[in-house]
């Protein structure tokens, strides 16, 4: 396919599917502030992700944008969000990500910034929500960085946690900052947002409770 067959409407099912995940999402207000974006993959080498600096609530198929996973749009007039260096770096990592979905979720952001290392949960049923885990009995840890405004450099940490096999989970927490969740296509990454953030509201409610 050439780089002109590359738009948004010439996927026009992911795109109408990536615009019903970011409307949802926004709806449940973990994208306030036109934060957040939302990414599927189209093929070994592109995604398709939001535009930066839409409101997720609102946003159509026209607001997204196609990017290869060196970083760069193929539309020229178009400047990808720097976060899209996280996306592209999952993508690359693990060929059977299919999504990733970055929120900017109250509770993702204050539980990780009263956090040390990463997070530690168990006992939870709503652990199974998470691919691969089976039962409330394991724990399971979240991984957590620390916020950079250099992309590129936090993209750099996440790769090496990823080969010294430290993220086990299908989410990464960036402190103070947000939750980033991916999954094998978009109803599976969307699932682990919305688990990924009911444990993070129960975790953030318990430590509330530690505090009184
Ligand atoms: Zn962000």
């Amino acid at each position: 396919m050439s780089a002109k067959q590359f738009t948004p409407t010439a996927f026009p099912e992911k795109a109408q599917a990536l615009v019903e995940v970011c409307h949802f999402l926004g709806a449940r207000d973990w994208a306030p502030a036109t934060g957040g974006n939302f990414s599927v993959r189209l093929d070994k080498a592109h995604c398709l992700i939001t535009q930066s600096g839409r409101d997720k609530t609102k946003l159509n198929t026209d607001d997204l944008m196609v990017c290869n996973l060196s970083g760069r749009a193929l539309d020229p007039a178009l400047r990808p969000s720097a976060e899209l260096a996280l996306h592209t770096c999952l993508y690359q990592l693990d060929a059977s990500i299919g999504a990733v979905l970055h929120t900017h979720s109250v509770t993702s952001t204050v539980l990780s910034r009263a956090t040390e290392g990463d997070l530690h949960l168990q006992g939870f049923e709503m652990q199974k929500a998470l691919a691969g885990n089976l039962t409330h009995e394991d724990e399971i840890s979240i991984a957590i960085f620390d916020n950079d405004q250099d992309m590129t450099a936090l993209a750099e940490c996440v790769q090496q946690r990823w080969a010294q096999n430290s993220i086990t989970q299908p989410g990464l927490l960036v402190r103070g900052h947000g939750l980033y969740a991916w999954g094998t296509d978009l109803a599976e990454a969307r699932r682990h947002v919305e688990g990924l953030e009911f444990l993070f509201a129960c975790a953030w409610q318990e430590k509330l409770r530690e505090h009184k």
